[in-house]
């Protein structure tokens, strides 16, 4: 436990900030919960109050012993009531990494000991089955099974020159399965040499990040590097934008180049690769906040969708950099499943303001939380990912 979860710079930024406001107005949890407890500066002050009572010199003079246990657990429940979205950072005009200290904070938290209790069904669920569900790794490449024209490798293939890394969302709900479905079948199509890792895939490691748990990623880390290399690929693909955002930043696989699958069809479609059909569709697109501000990946969705014949795009009023959250980041359906409702109750409401008659993302996750929201209120709105509204518009 103790400040070596922190960064010099993280722990120099914490001093600019000036209080403006700008992250607290923007963030959505704040304005779905209406609790200026979840904002920015409020979640800085207790930090520094956590870091002040743990110096040696501050706690001498003051005798301070830092916070009370009642408090640390108050703080540490508004620390996790945030979707790690990013959007405080992308605002704030000093330049303080929100998101980077968000996460540095969870670190803390977990190792002090002061975190929602779940976080350890996450750990166990990764350590015995490499997945953060907790089902059987083995069956991880299983929705190949229920795919119309079922290949008889199941596309588990010795050598590829693409790994397809499907991520733990897509492998295991059935609403989020039929995005690697369509990627599958428009990459079989258009003749991509691709395989899946199968078994062999284990968690990308970005639920480990949000829960504070990176203290086991390194296993994890290997191990998906080993199983990449011995397929020989040069290039990965990722639906995923979680995925895609750990490859980048925490694998940084030599000679292997990653995509994020909204890259990989646009060059797809470019080449002429993939056969399409017109369709006759508004949609609007929704900026996954880890592919967005995460990756700065805003411009190839938008040429992709207006690619495919007969899709009109509509943006959305809050868009690219100032796209707002789901609600289904940082795990926090997890510990607060109602925040994540009125959360995605505010993104739905936004783009049902547009006209559109679906909403396309690019990623499992964000599909996942609207298509719940649309459900369980019973709204006329087609939530898709974009994987598979190209799926929708192939010609077979
Ligand atoms: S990451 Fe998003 S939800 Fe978390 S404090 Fe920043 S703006 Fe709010
Ligand atoms: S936007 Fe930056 S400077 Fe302003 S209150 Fe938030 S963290 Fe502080």
């Amino acid at each position: 436990m103790g400040n070596k979860d922190y960064s010099v710079g993280q722990l120099m930024e914490l001093g600019a900030c000036t209080n403006c406001q700008a992250c607290a107005d923007i963030c959505p949890a704040v304005s779905a919960a209406g609790d200026g407890e979840l904002s920015a500066p409020f979640r800085m002050k207790g930090l520094k109050e956590i870091l002040k009572g743990r110096t040696g010199l501050f706690r001498r003079i003051l005798k301070k012993q830092g916070l009370s246990e009642e408090a640390w657990k108050h703080f540490s429940d508004t620390a996790f009531r945030c979707t790690l979205c990013g959007n405080c950072q992308g605002v704030c005009p000093v330049g303080i990494h929100l998101k980077e200290l968000w996460l540095s904070l969870r670190q803390d938290l977990v190792h002090s000991g002061f975190y929602p209790k779940k976080i350890n069904r996450i750990k166990e669920n990764l350590e015995g089955n490499y997945n953060v569900f907790g089902e059987d790794n083995e069956e991880r490449a299983d929705w190949v099974e229920d795919m119309a024209d079922e290949p008889e490798d199941g596309y588990i293939r010795e050598k590829a020159g693409v790994v397809y890394f499907t991520g733990c969302t897509a492998a295991y709900f059935p609403i989020a399965q039929k995005i690697p479905m369509a990627l599958a079948e428009v990459m079989d199509v258009s003749g991509v040499d691709f395989t899946l890792l199968g078994e062999e895939e284990w968690c990308c490691g970005f639920p480990m990040l949000g829960a504070g748990l990176m203290d086991i990623f390194q296993e994890f880390r290997d191990h998906n590097l080993r199983a990449v290399k011995e397929k020989g690929a040069r290039e990965m693909v990722f639906a995923c934008p979680s995925c895609y955002q750990m490859w980048r930043e925490y694998y940084r696989p030599e000679g292997i180049h990653l995509f994020h699958a909204s890259q990989f069809l646009i060059r797809l479609v470019k080449e002429g690769k993939v056969p399409l059909k017109e369709l006759d569709m508004t949609v609007t697109y929704h900026d996954p906040c880890d592919l967005g501000r995460g990756a700065r990946v805003y411009e190839e969705p938008r040429e992709l969708i207006r690619a495919l014949p007969g899709v009109k795009l509509m943006e959305l009023p809050l868009n690219r950099q100032d796209c707002r959250c789901c609600g289904g980041g940082g795990n926090l359906e997890m510990v607060d499943a109602k925040l994540t409702a009125e959360i995605a109750k505010a993104k739905i409401d936004e783009i049902l303001s547009t006209g559109a008659q679906a909403v396309v993302t690019s990623c499992q996750q964000c599909v996942r939380t609207m298509i719940t929201f649309v459900k369980r209120n019973r709204i006329s709105l087609e939530v898709l990912d974009i994987t598979q509204l190209v799926h929708r518009a192939l010609k077979r």
